[in-house]
């Protein structure tokens, strides 16, 4: 699509940080070729498709950095239940479900991501060929990995931790097969990266495996790391290691790494993820559904670790993700935590667009509005009383931002959603399955696994 967007403020993120008034961006085709003031670019693309731009921001498009969309089956449940959910529902429910099952949940996931203003999901789970198509034609950016284990994570939970070859020989080829069929689809706009679940599920053997795939693929790799008690205790019960120090012995840990959480991380953990150069998937509400985060993050900041956020469970909503990292990070120890100032609103602004880009490889193509970039926008409607008035416009979006405030998205130099309209999804249909299909997983997750059943009467469905 070839469009000049004018008259408009642009939230450029680039190396400048510059905030243009009365601005414009040029796109052609899936570029974007000049951003600068509309009176220049008016007379520098006199023929091109015009589109006001007066009211709203654009930014560039919104950069989730770790999620997993198939869990909005969970959604409404298991933030308010006590105990272990990663073992107890997270796992169970994904191979519950049947693959066009996993299809719709993720393209739900997807469409919330779109309403939410982001143009890219970087998603790891399991079975992700299966559903890989489902999440590309809802026209998104993504970046997918199957995450790989060969410890089985169903029986994890029963305290058993024995290595399975064959179960981790499924994974790597699942991998290999995403990798072979995704990796630089739909005009490059699907990408695909290396993943290991965690380190309490991947034997030496298997992060082996995923380095040499890495390798032989030149990907980027993810992980979870130190996300629970339970996996601290088991990885410090069979190695006498924290799980980074483990990682670590293994020669997991490089600057193309990218690792989820952190939460249970020591002193000793943050120095030397950051020495080697690992950035931080950060997933601030997700991670505070339960109360507030506990991660070290003053530590981390203060070790200078690249941050990126992210919602992970249950949520697309970047916005929230902001907010909330915004008082997680300014609760946290350390560098200038105290005067509750430090992030400020660029630098959240930052890790969900320039860093998160940069954690996957790709800073140098998305994450910020320049000429030679992808043009993945945002869009955003500045004539609501959320962002009024308009002082400092990035402090605005930051801590009061929300959904409601979308208005575009382009994603590859298409729109995906344009004047409030998603393009790409029937929603109404969508909406209705997705009920439809989580009401059935659950049935079939508790039949089958009846030691997790919740209480009597807590899962009460209405219709919508
Ligand atoms: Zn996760």
């Amino acid at each position: 699509m070839d469009l000049l967007i004018t008259g408009t403020t642009l939230v450029t993120c680039d190396d400048e940080r510059r905030i243009i008034e009365d601005g414009a961006i040029a796109i052609a085709a899936d570029r974007i070729v000049a951003v600068g003031k509309s009176a220049e670019l008016e007379k520098a693309y006199p023929d091109t498709e015009r589109m006001s731009g007066r009211g709203l921001a654009v930014l560039p498009g919104l950069i989730n950095a770790h999620t997993h969309t198939i869990l909005t089956s969970l959604r409404g449940t298991v933030e308010d239940w006590s105990g272990e959910i990663i073992y107890r529902y997270m796992s169970p429910i994904s191979y519950t479900m049947s693959e066009h099952e996993r299809g719709v949940m993720a393209a739900l996931g997807c469409l919330e991501a779109i309403r939410s203003g982001t143009t890219t999901l970087v998603d790891p789970f399991r079975h992700v060929v299966t559903y890989a198509g489902a999440m590309a034609d809802t026209g998104m950016r993504l970046w997918l990995s199957e995450s790989c284990a060969d410890i089985d994570t169903r029986k994890i939970r029963f305290g058993d931790y024995s290595v399975d070859e064959a179960f981790g020989q499924a994974f790597l080829d699942r991998a290999q097969a995403l990798v072979e069929g995704w990796h630089g689809a739909r005009n490059g706009r699907v990408n695909c990266q290396i993943a290991a679940h965690a380190p309490d599920n991947c034997s030496p053997a298997m992060l082996a495996k995923l380095l040499e795939l890495a390798g032989k693929h030149g990907l980027t790799r993810t992980c979870h790391l130190a996300q629970s008690t339970g996996e601290v205790a088991s990885i410090r019960e069979r190695y006498g290691l924290t799980p980074a120090a483990y990682l670590d012995r293994e020669g997991f840990l490089s600057p193309d790494l990218t690792a989820a959480h952190w939460t249970y991380c020591t002193r000793d953990d943050v120095a030397l993820l950051a020495e080697r150069g690992v950035t931080l998937a950060h997933c601030p509400a997700s991670s505070s559904r339960r109360g507030l985060h506990k991660v070290p993050i003053g530590w981390i900041r203060d070790a200078g670790a690249r941050i990126a956020i992210g919602t992970d469970n249950m949520s697309e909503d970047m916005f929230q993700a902001m907010a909330i990292g915004s008082i997680v990070h300014r609760t946290g120890r350390g560098r200038e935590a105290e005067n509750g100032t430090s992030p400020t609103p660029q630098e959240v602004l930052d890790m969900v667009t320039r860093d998160a880009a940069a954690s996957v490889g790709a800073g140098d193509s998305i994450g910020a509005l320049a000429p030679g970039m992808k043009a993945d926008l945002t869009i955003l409607d500045l004539r609501s009383p959320a962002m009024r008035p308009i002082i400092r416009l990035t402090s605005n979006i930051v801590h009061y931002g929300h959904p409601g405030l979308v208005r575009s998205v382009i994603v590859d130099g298409e729109f995906v959603m344009r004047d409030g309209k998603v393009l790409t999804v029937d929603e109404d249909a969508l909406l209705e399955e997705a009920d439809a299909v989580t009401r059935a997983v659950w049935d079939r997750m508790i039949a089958a696994n009846p030691d997790i059943a919740p209480p009597p009467g807590e899962l009460r469905w209405l219709n919508g």
